[in-house]
C-alpha cells in the first residue's frame, strides 16, 4: 500500500462508522490504547503547574475542533501534544523572563 491510500483507509473506516478507534492526528488505530481529547493531564514544570485537556492543548496549538472528527488520540501522538504543549510553554516563558531580566538601555 502506498502512504496515501493508508490514511485515506482509516478515515474512510471512521467515516463510515466501521470504527471508531483512529487517532486524530496520524489516522493510526487505536484499537489497542487510546486518550480522549477530553482527558485531562497534570502539567508540573518549573515553568508551568496546570492541569488541561488534550482538547485544550489541541487549541494552543492551533488543531481546530471539529465534533465529527475522531475525539481520542493513539498514545503516541498524546505524547507528542503534551510535548509540544510544553514547548511552546518553554518557548513563552523564556520569551518573558528574558525580556524581564533584561537591563534597561537607557542608564
Ligand atoms: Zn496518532
Amino acid at each position: 500500500m502506498d502512504e496515501e491510500v493508508e490514511i485515506v483507509m482509516p478515515g474512510l473506516k471512521y467515516l463510515t462508522s466501521e470504527s471508531e478507534h483512529i487517532c486524530r492526528l496520524c489516522f493510526g488505530s487505536t484499537e489497542q490504547q487510546e486518550v480522549s481529547l477530553e482527558d485531562s493531564v497534570k502539567l508540573q514544570r518549573p515553568y508551568l503547574d496546570e492541569s488541561l485537556t488534550f482538547a485544550s492543548m489541541f487549541s494552543e496549538l492551533g488543531v481546530f475542533e471539529e465534533p465529527s472528527l475522531p475525539q481520542v488520540l493513539c498514545m503516541n501522538c498524546a505524547t507528542m501534544t503534551i510535548n509540544s504543549y510544553l514547548f511552546k510553554k518553554l518557548c513563552q516563558s523564556s520569551n518573558e523572563n528574558w525580556n524581564m531580566s533584561k537591563k534597561p538601555r537607557t542608564e
